[in-house]
């Protein structure tokens, strides 16, 4: 008994040691964060040549993002937040990207929803408003000032919100009612449309629109019937004309059609049968718009199935941890990156990345299915070329519960060698940049675009087990390695936004196996045994993840029972 009040006291000692210290430490730490970002802002805002490189805009943009990612339920955290908005709406005003207005409207959304009693929750709705009057969709911008006076009978915004909507219906009635729309200017070129191509399953569907050059987009949602358009400009249907009707059949969709819809403008249109939410985003090298919607899976819930409860939980996102973890790991998919013309990095005397993975990922195939008896899909069993979208794309389409990239490294700098496995996220140095521009065939400005785009993945709760099955698989693979060889260095668990794992509805991880561009490495990649012992690793992180997940499950069942 009395060991157990020492140790309590000794507790208490330490928090009264240490406690005082780690609060100051936390609030100081905030404060010069915000000091950081509040600098980035006036350097930005004060010099004129910054504010023509877009890249400046972005890095401030990013800083305001993390900054809310840390602190969120601070004061300074929800103003980061606003601030996030305010610079994305900016943005777009001067570069006239689509995704830079997609990204404010998506930071007003979440501040709206995440801070409803904040003083500027009728300021992001009036912003809202202004967006939708920017883009000409009158309609909309009515209805966002008209919230602002509904829902914030009080706030400061209300004089302002009712002369919008002044202005607009004297506008409107000037128009006869014709909404503004995407017009083309003089001389600008039209993009071509190529193709159209998706994948989907009962609760999710990606469709993907290949595009020649980069084209600027915007949605509507339309009912009776339900559909969802997606207008590209400027932009008209490639030769030979890409099929105008997708006939498919599933719980969210009636079809796909595509047309002509005005001289520079093609629009794609999903006719709706049911579905939860969709989401947006584009690709570059070659440029693509790819839609994905989340289906409400009533359809697909039949008794006695065996994805069941994993459908119960991608149902709800207020769901318990138990319900989260669900029946556990039963399906992976393995995805050998690269392949046929893509070849990977390539080695000091010519080995391909491409080579090494496929045979990594089939050796880890047989590894599980023996081992630990789950299905297995590869995105690859030979060596032909798969973009990148699609290989998210067939995860998600066959409910699998873990998604596994594997890659091997390179790097200019000839020394660098070691292990390193990745989540998806802002990237966490310009390192992870570099490895995330390499794996992604893009540039770092490429790279910095679609950091902005990671915004509303930041509160994805799948983000917290990627990165638990990230650090499974980190170190079980670094201590298989150890064992047999020397020289096996450890590069940790790190973050970086990877085109491979966006929208990836499982725990997903990218892993770069060993640097194939150092000589040494090179020479143990080429070896069978090396890569058998790399197979046998990563199965190990994958056992391990499987373990810690049943003991957080009975955990938080025991848990319950005792309450
Ligand atoms: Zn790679």
């Amino acid at each position: 008994m009395w060991i157990k009040r020492r140790r309590v006291l000794s507790l208490v000692c330490l928090m009264l040691l240490w406690g005082p210290l780690l609060v100051w430490s936390a609030g100081d730490t905030l404060r010069v964060r915000e000091q950081e970002v509040r600098e980035l802002y006036y350097t930005l805002k004060t010099s004129t040549a910054r504010q023509e490189q877009r890249i400046e805009w972005l890095r401030t943009i990013r800083a305001f993002q993390l900054l809310w990612r840390d602190y969120p339920q601070t004061a300074a955290g929800k103003r980061a937040l606003f601030t996030t908005g305010k610079l994305a709406f900016d943005l777009y005003r001067r570069f006239h990207k689509a995704e830079d207005l997609q990204n404010a409207i998506r930071a007003y959304r979440w501040f709206i929803t995440l801070y409803p009693q904040s003083r500027l929750a009728d300021d992001a709705q009036f912003q809202l408003g202004e967006i939708a009057r920017q883009l000409g969709d009158v309609s909309q911008a009515q209805e966002a000032y008209k919230a602002v006076l509904q829902r914030y009978p009080d706030g400061d915004m209300r004089p302002k919100a009712a002369a919008r909507l002044q202005e607009l219906s004297l506008r409107q009635a000037w128009r006869g009612g014709d909404r503004e729309t995407p017009s083309r200017r003089a001389g600008e070129r039209l993009q071509q449309i190529q193709g159209i191509r998706h994948w989907s399953n009962q609760r999710y569907t990606r469709v993907v629109v290949d595009v020649d050059g980069p084209v600027q987009f915007r949605t509507n949602r339309l009912t009776q019937p339900d559909r969802l358009y997606l207008d590209l400009f400027p932009a008209r249907l490639g030769y030979p004309t890409p099929q105008q009707a997708l006939a498919i059949e599933n719980s969210q969709l009636k079809g796909i059609r595509i047309a002509q819809n005005r001289p520079a403008v093609v629009r794609v249109v999903l006719d709706i049968r049911q579905i939860h939410s969709y989401q947006i985003f584009t690709l570059n090298d070659p440029f693509r718009v790819v839609i994905d919607v989340l289906g409400t899976d009533r359809d697909a819930d039949t008794p006695g199935s065996r994805r069941t409860a994993q459908q119960a939980r991608k149902r709800s996102p207020h769901v318990s941890l138990v319900q989260q973890l669900g029946l556990g790991v039963q399906k992976v998919v393995i995805d050998p990156g690269h392949g046929g013309k893509d070849p990977g990095a390539i080695g000091p005397t010519g080995l391909q990345e491409k080579d090494v993975v496929l045979d990594i990922g089939q050796k880890l195939r047989r590894l599980i299915e023996r081992e630990l008896g789950w299905e297995v899909v590869m995105t690859r069993d030979g060596d032909h070329f798969l973009a990148l979208e699609e290989r998210t794309a067939i995860a998600n389409s066959h409910d699998a519960d873990l998604f596994i990239s594997l890659h091997a490294n390179a790097s200019p700098r000839r020394e660098s060698r070691g292990i390193e496995t990745y989540f998806l996220d802002l990237a966490s140095s310009p390192e992870a940049m570099e490895t995330a521009a390499r794996e992604n065939s893009t540039s770092v400005r490429h790279i910095s675009d679609l950091q902005a785009i990671l915004q509303d993945l930041l509160l994805n709760t799948k983000r917290n087990e990627s990165s638990r099955l990230a650090g499974a698989v980190q170190t079980a693979l670094v201590s298989a390695l150890q064992k047999r060889y020397t020289r096996i260095e450890n590069l940790g668990v790190k973050q970086a936004p990877f085109y491979v794992l966006l929208g990836a509805e499982m725990p997903s991880i990218l892993i770069e196996t060993s640097f194939i561009s150092h000589p040494a490495e090179e020479k143990r990649l080429k070896k069978e045994a090396y890569r058998l012992a790399i197979a046998r690793g990563i199965l190990a992180g994958l056992k391990r993840y499987a373990d810690q997940t049943r003991r957080l499950v009975s955990w938080q069942q025991q848990g319950m029972g005792a309450r």
